[in-house]
């Protein structure tokens, strides 16, 4: 469908909690779809559920949508500021016939909904209230009893709009429930506190939204906000409804599925470029030869509503830690330096007098260490042998007890050249070829044993690298490892 007029998106996240990943992917397309349109990409907080709203949660969603990358435009809008235009609308309605105080108590509510139970009946409100005289809305006041407000929603009305995701959509009024309820229950002179549906249609009206962006489940309010629309007056935003984001069991992605927070994958060392050009991929597939990792300004330069999916998106880890280690091996020594100081700060390493101080040595570190990373934590934990000398794992501690190993670190030891000098890389394989065969052992037994002896362990990046890095303290690891084993 051909975008005509200016593009204007929001997010309107509930400050309710800390920012899910699927309110996040909502954002991505969004964004997207704003910057590929040169359009704008507006923030509305929705907090006027005020029990749950939190300013710490406003803080979160604001930190990690910035720290994704998601600029917005302007200042956010505070929905609860504008709560005179809610009732203003409500007023509206109220007076043109489209809404009406409700009566019925919650007990009369719950009585209605069980009889339609026991009916096997889907619940609704009946609409028993709709059409009350004056004096029978009299003697409920009298009664004392409150009121919420109602909007009515004719059973016979057809609902349809094209939906920029799922093409033509339509709602049957008798789907929706019975009359809505906009206004929470309030004394019958008041307006109670206006309800989501409505205050959304004020709001992106009032914002001059052009276009909805978000997740499916919403599809049964656009049906309901489509009939607040028409009897506002205003005219109704395009919309396109995202596909859900699933968990491994092909369910709603929720809390109760462990990380589903931003803040969350931040925690964990998860890079805010990978993070966001995985979500980009949850329900989205990029055009054919883009391959799948890519940038934001990337994406939104081909980002169209024909490539999202209907279906709902699988979450992978696989695919999110692949595209992790994506970032952190393109991204350079001195920026990879950069990341891991903090984190090797927090142990004390990188400081005071040595080799491992020096920006020159940590770039070097980086650069063997980039290959094997998927997480900026691995930098972290395949450092420490680098930073710390480590004591050797239970399969280091067999290697080196293994036959010939002692006598080919020893060998190793008495051919190293006296002095400062670091090797090349030819002269260390001739060193090493040279030690093995004088105690008698194949190579492969060689570099095992001094893995071993360096690193702790039998896993480690490429050995003559680590050999020159760990110069000259290597040789000191060596000498106790060979000396330590023998009997
Ligand atoms: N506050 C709603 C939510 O977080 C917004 C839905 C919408 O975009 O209209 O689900």
């Amino acid at each position: 469908m051909a975008v005509t007029g200016s593009v204007r998106v929001r997010l309107a996240p509930s400050p309710t909690g800390t920012l899910h990943i699927g309110t996040a992917r909502t954002a991505v397309f969004n964004w997207l779809f704003a910057r590929h349109h040169g359009g704008s990409f507006l923030l509305r907080i929705e907090d006027t559920d005020r029990e749950r709203s939190k300013p710490e949660y406003t803080a979160n969603i604001l930190e990690g949508l910035h720290w994704l990358g998601l600029d917005w435009d302007g200042e956010p809008v505070i929905q609860s500021e504008r709560i005179e235009a809610h009732r203003a609308a409500i007023a509206q309605l109220l007076a043109s016939g489209h809404a009406y105080r409700c009566y019925a108590t919650e007990a009369e509510l719950v009585a209605m909904r069980e009889l339609q139970q026991a009916q096997n009946r889907a619940p609704r409100y009946d609409n028993r209230h709709r059409d009350l005289s004056p004096e029978q809305e009299r003697a409920f006041v009298a009664e004392g009893r409150q009121a919420v407000i109602r909007f009515r929603i004719d059973d016979g009305a057809v609902i349809t709009w094209p939906d920029l995701v799922r093409g033509e959509m339509r709602w049957a009024g008798s789907d929706l429930g019975g009359d809505m309820v906009i206004a929470r229950r309030a004394p019958a002179d008041q307006i109670g506190d206006p309800l989501y549906n409505l205050v959304v249609v004020v709001d992106d009206a009032a914002m001059a939204i052009s276009h909805v962006i978000r997740g499916e489940d919403h599809i049964a309010n656009t049906a309901k906000q489509l009939l607040l629309y028409g009897a506002l007056g205003h005219t109704a935003p395009l919309f396109a409804h995202t596909p859900l984001i699933l968990n491994q069991e092909g369910k709603k992605l929720s809390k109760r599925d462990g990380v589903t927070s931003i803040s969350d994958f931040q925690a964990m060392g998860y890079s805010a470029e990978a993070l966001v050009n995985y979500m980009t991929l949850l329900g989205w597939s990029p055009p054919e030869g883009m391959g799948e990792r890519f940038s934001l300004e990337q994406a939104a330069a081909v980002f169209e509503f024909g490539r999202v999916n209907r279906a709902g998106a699988r979450f992978d880890w696989d695919k999110l830690n692949w595209l992790n280690g994506q970032v952190l091996h393109g991204l350079g020594a001195e920026p990879l330096r950069q990341q891991l100081l903090p984190l090797w700060a927090a142990r004390g390493w990188g400081t005071g007098t040595g080799p491992w101080a020096e920006a020159d040595w940590q770039r070097q570190l980086c650069e063997l260490l980039a290959p094997s990373l998927t997480l900026l934590a691995d930098g972290v934990e395949q450092a420490t042998p680098f930073f710390t000398r480590p004591e050797p794992d239970a399969a280091a501690l067999a290697q080196l007890a293994s036959d010939g190993a002692r006598p080919a670190l020893v060998a190793l030891l008495s051919l190293l050249p006296a002095g400062d000098a670091a090797l090349s890389a030819e002269q260390a394989q001739a060193l090493l070829a040279q030690a093995a065969s004088q105690a008698g052992v194949k190579k492969g037994v060689l570099m095992k044993s001094l893995r071993a002896a360096l690193l702790g362990s039998l896993q480690g990046p490429d050995l003559v690298s680590t050999w020159r890095l760990l110069h000259p303290s290597g040789e000191d690891r060596l000498r106790l490892q060979s000396s330590s084993t023998v009997p």
